[in-house]
């Protein structure tokens, strides 16, 4: 009976692996260098609600393509293509 209770302990405190999906970068699958800020509607996938750009570890982008969106929606802001922000 003891040692049933020990081995249930053991299977509690056994650490579950989880297993983290991980994302891929659309633009380094599609082999696109230059991200155009006028392409709004792949922009748009990369801000949020309140059109913040989105975290990198939410659109799973690599750091380089993160830095041109970054770009990207901040000229496409510029030409009025996005929206700065939508709370206010
Ligand atoms: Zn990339």
């Amino acid at each position: 009976m003891g040692k049933d209770k020990r081995d249930r302990d053991r299977k509690k405190t056994t650490k579950v692996k989880k297993q983290v999906k991980k994302k891929i970068c659309t633009f380094c699958a599609n082999k696109v260098d230059d991200i155009d800020y006028k392409d709004v509607v792949t922009l748009k996938r990369y801000v949020n609600e309140k059109h913040k750009i989105a975290a990198r570890r939410a659109t799973g982008a690599c750091a380089r393509h993160e830095r041109r969106i970054a770009t990207a929606i901040k000229r496409a802001r510029c030409m009025a293509l996005l929206s700065y922000c939508t709370s206010r």
